[in-house]
């Protein structure tokens, strides 16, 4: 598989997605996609449609096939009816193409969109709650499931506490706060060594050779964090925080 032949062999489209399932995404190959989170996309863009992503591709002077997934942060069902627009993980096949839309912005059904580089986390099996795990509910082999809220053994979304102080953490083992919580300690403490270990979350666009890629995020306590890069420029976010929009 190191030859320059099968290299190419995985960079077509289908055979990638194939083999991304089949590793379950912890292969390296998935280090060869760009995900960034299109912000306040109208919903009328119709993912159904099998040319949704070509359309998009060819409203912004994108190569086609340069999106190799688009899909919506949240289920479509759970709508609300005057919902206008939702947020859109689109996957890149290239860090120039990513970079297009973090840079500029794209246009979608019309209107003019922005963009974040969404950021690397630590995993959170959704059945045993482990953080920074090496594998994810599909593949847990733990054989019922752990409540994210109180640490019982039921599923999450049956949960019936109610009150914080009585959420229970499996990862930390401390009661107050849920598995799920991003200020849990343990899951400080994983991410920072996380970032550590991919160090790329640093940067505000996808690195190439070209050094306009390397804008890096200033961490809020530096001198210089106080000059705004340009509006469009916004800053990379994890999927655990744009959850909470649309
Ligand atoms: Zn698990
Ligand atoms: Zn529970
Ligand atoms: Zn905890």
């Amino acid at each position: 598989m190191s030859s320059p032949a099968a290299a190419a062999w995985l960079k077509s489209k289908d055979v990638m997605k194939a083999f991304l399932e089949s590793f379950g995404g912890t292969s390296v190959i998935k280090d060869c996609t760009y995900t960034i989170i299109a912000e306040f996309v109208p919903v009328t863009l119709d993912l159904e449609n099998a040319n949704a992503c070509a359309e998009i591709e060819k409203d912004n002077n994108l190569p086609p096939l340069s999106i190799l997934s688009a899909k919506w942060i949240k289920p479509v069902h759970r709508r609300l009816q005057t919902q206008v627009t939702a947020h859109l993980i689109i996957t890149l096949n290239t860090p120039k193409t990513a970079n297009h839309f973090l840079r500029n912005g794209a246009y979608i059904k019309g209107k003019k969109i922005w963009a974040r580089k969404l950021l690397q986390e630590p995993k959170r099996c959704l059945k045993c709650q482990r953080v920074g795990s090496d594998h994810l509910a599909n593949d847990c082999k733990l054989e019922h499931d752990i409540c994210g809220n109180c640490g019982e053994k039921h599923r999450t979304n049956t949960c019936t506490t109610l009150d914080p102080d009585h959420y229970y953490c499996i990862n930390c083992k401390h009661h107050g706060h849920a598995a799920w919580d991003r200020l849990c300690p343990k899951f400080m403490e994983i991410s920072t060594r996380f970032l550590a270990r991919n160090p790329t979350n640093k940067y505000r666009f996808f690195l190439t050779n070209s050094p306009d890629t390397w804008e890096q995020i200033l961490p809020p306590n530096h001198p210089d964090s106080g000059i705004r890069p340009p509006a469009a420029h916004r800053n990379p976010t994890t999927l655990a925080d744009v959850m909470t929009g649309p």
